[in-house]
C-alpha cells in the first residue's frame, strides 16, 4: 500500500444542484468508492447529457454504497452496470426492497419517455436516442447488491470499512460512515449523510446521532428553509374529506408519491378509521408501484419509530381497514372513473405528471363537487404544480381541461430536515474537529446560506464544490 498517496473526492453530481447525487472517492491504494449513483431528473437537454456521460469509467469503480433508493440517488446503477461496473453496490436491506421496484419502474419510465424525447430532438434535428437501461440492466445491478445493516461495522477489506446509521427521510435511508487507512495506525473517517430525514415523522425513526467525523459531505436541500409550524394533518384531511366527499358528495383525488407519502396517508385514515372519526366512504390506493411500496413498508420494522411500533402492537395492520382497496388491475382502475358514489383516490405521481392519477384528474377537474389535494413538493411546470397556482385551465393528455374542482394542498408533509433541523442533527459530532466540510445536494444560493449557518455553528472548512470539483482529503 502507498501511504504516501493522497485520497481525493470528485463531485459527480448533485453539486450546486439538486439531483445526480454521484461522490466517487480514490483511496491512497486507488480504491475507486462511488457514493450513491443518482439520476440527474428533469426535462432539460443538458441533463440527457448528465445521465450518459459519468465523467468517470464505471468499470474502474470496485464499489458503490447507496444511502437510499430515491431515483435521484440510486436510479443511474443501472447505467452504471451497462456500462462496466461489476462491484459490489452495498444498501440497507429497506433500501435493497425499495431498490428492487423503483429501479424497475424507473427502466419503464426510461422506456415510455424516449417517444416524447425523441420527437423534441427530431425537431432539434438531433439524433434519436436510446433508454439509458432497460429491466435486463436492472436485474444485473441488483444481482450485485450486498445488504448491509444499520450499526453494523463492515470491514470490505484491509484497507477501508464502513458502517450505516438511520437518516430518517425514507425507508432504508442511511448515512454513511467510511473509516479509511491512510498510513501505519492512522485513518481518515469519512461520513457522507446522504439525505437527512425530518424530526418527529409519523411512521420512521428520527435521524440518528453519529460518530465523531474528519470529513463531512452533507445535504442542504433546506439550507435556507424552515418548515411551517406542524398541523394537525389528520383533523385538516378529515375536513378535507367532509366538505368534499360527505357535504358535497364528490371525489377527493389525491396524487401521492408511491413511496412514503402514500403509506403516511394511508395511516392516517387507518388512526381515523380506528378512532371512529372517519366517514364509511370507499378509498382506494389505485397504482401498482403504491401497493408493492405498501408491501415493503410492512416488511421493514427496523426503521419504525417506537410510537408506531406501539400503533401496530393494537392494529396490526397499519396500512388496511374495511372501505380500503387496493387496485393493481388496469380494468378496476377505470371502472372507479364510473363509480358515481364519493369516493377517496389515492394515486401516482405525486406531481400528477404521470401515471394512473392523470387520467382521475381528466375525469373529474370539470367537477365542482372534486376536490385534488397536493400532498408533496410539485415543480411549477408539472401538472400538479400548475393546480398549485391555480392556473384555471390546464392542458392533460394534449387536450384543455376547465380547472372546476377545488384545489387544496397540505404542506405539512417533507421529507428532508429543514435548516435547524440538519444543524440539531449535526450536534452530535463537534464542529471544530471537522476538517473539510462539503455541501451537496442543493441549490447554490441555499448553500451559501446554509453555510453561513453553519459557520456560526463553529464549523469552518466550508466547500461548496462545482460539478467535477476534485478535492485532496
Ligand atoms: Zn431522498
Amino acid at each position: 500500500m502507498n501511504y504516501f498517496a493522497s485520497m481525493n473526492i470528485q463531485f459527480m453530481g448533485a453539486a450546486k444542484m439538486v439531483t445526480g447525487s454521484k461522490h466517487l472517492i480514490t483511496t491512497p491504494n486507488q480504491t475507486k468508492i462511488l457514493l450513491d449513483c443518482g439520476l440527474v431528473q428533469g426535462n432539460h437537454d443538458k441533463n440527457i447529457d448528465y445521465n450518459r456521460n459519468f465523467g468517470f469509467d464505471p468499470a474502474s469503480v470496485d464499489y458503490v454504497i447507496l444511502s437510499h433508493a430515491h431515483i435521484d440517488h440510486s436510479g443511474l446503477l443501472p447505467r452504471l452496470v451497462k456500462e462496466g461496473f461489476n462491484g459490489i453496490i452495498f444498501c440497507t436491506p429497506g433500501t435493497f426492497d425499495l431498490c428492487k421496484i423503483m429501479l424497475m419502474d424507473s427502466a419503464h419510465i426510461q422506456t415510455a419517455d424516449l417517444g416524447y424525447l425523441n420527437k423534441r430532438r427530431a425537431k432539434k434535428k438531433l439524433q434519436n436516442i436510446d433508454p439509458l437501461y432497460d429491466v435486463k440492466d436492472v436485474e444485473k445491478a441488483l444481482s450485485l447488491f450486498q445488504q448491509i445493516g444499520y450499526d453494523e461495522n463492515t470491514k470490505v477489506n484491509s484497507e477501508f470499512s464502513f458502517q450505516f446509521t438511520d437518516a430518517g427521510h425514507l425507508l432504508g435511508s442511511a448515512c454513511v460512515h467510511l473509516k479509511i487507512k491512510t498510513g501505519p495506525r492512522k485513518y481518515k473517517r469519512i461520513t457522507f449523510t446522504g439525505d437527512i430525514g425530518k424530526y418527529g415523522d409519523s411512521i420512521l425513526r428520527d435521524p440518528q446521532p453519529f460518530a465523531q467525523t474528519d470529513i463531512l459531505i452533507c445535504e442542504s436541500t433546506y439550507g435556507n428553509k424552515l418548515h411551517p409550524l406542524a398541523i394537525d394533518a389528520q383533523a385538516e384531511l378529515l375536513k378535507i374529506v367532509e366538505e368534499t366527499c360527505v357535504q358535497n358528495k364528490g371525489k377527493l383525488i389525491i396524487p401521492a408519491f408511491s413511496v412514503d407519502r402514500t403509506q403516511e396517508i394511508i395511516y392516517l385514515l387507518d388512526q381515523a378509521h380506528n378512532n371512529g372519526s372517519l366517514p364509511p366512504i370507499k378509498i382506494f390506493v389505485d397504482s401498482p408501484l403504491s401497493v408493492k411500496a405498501t408491501g415493503v413498508m410492512r416488511a421493514h420494522e427496523e426503521c419504525y419509530r417506537d410510537a408506531f411500533l406501539d400503533y401496530i402492537a393494537k392494529d396490526s395492520d397499519p396500512f388496511g381497514f374495511d372501505n380500503l382497496e387496493y387496485v393493481t388491475d388496469v380494468e378496476a382502475s377505470k371502472a372507479i372513473n364510473v363509480l358515481k358514489e364519493p369516493c377517496i383516490i389515492i394515486s401516482a405521481s405525486g406531481m400528477a405528471e404521470a401515471g394512473r392519477v392523470k387520467h382521475h384528474i381528466a375525469n373529474n377537474i370539470d367537477n365542482p363537487n372534486t376536490t385534488i389535494l397536493l400532498v408533496g413538493y410539485c415543480t411549477p411546470e408539472s401538472l400538479g404544480g400548475k393546480l398549485k397556482a391555480g392556473l384555471t385551465s390546464v392542458r392533460i393528455f394534449g387536450e384543455e381541461y376547465q380547472v372546476k374542482a377545488k384545489i387544496k394542498s397540505l404542506d405539512y408533509y417533507s421529507a428532508h430536515a429543514d435548516y435547524n433541523e440538519i444543524l440539531k442533527f449535526l450536534k452530535c459530532i463537534k464542529a471544530a474537529k471537522v476538517e473539510k466540510l462539503f455541501l451537496v445536494h442543493g441549490e447554490y444560493e441555499n448553500q451559501v446560506a446554509f453555510k453561513e449557518r453553519l459557520l456560526d455553528a463553529g464549523f469552518k472548512h466550508i466547500y461548496i464544490p462545482d460539478l467535477k470539483e476534485q478535492f485532496d482529503l
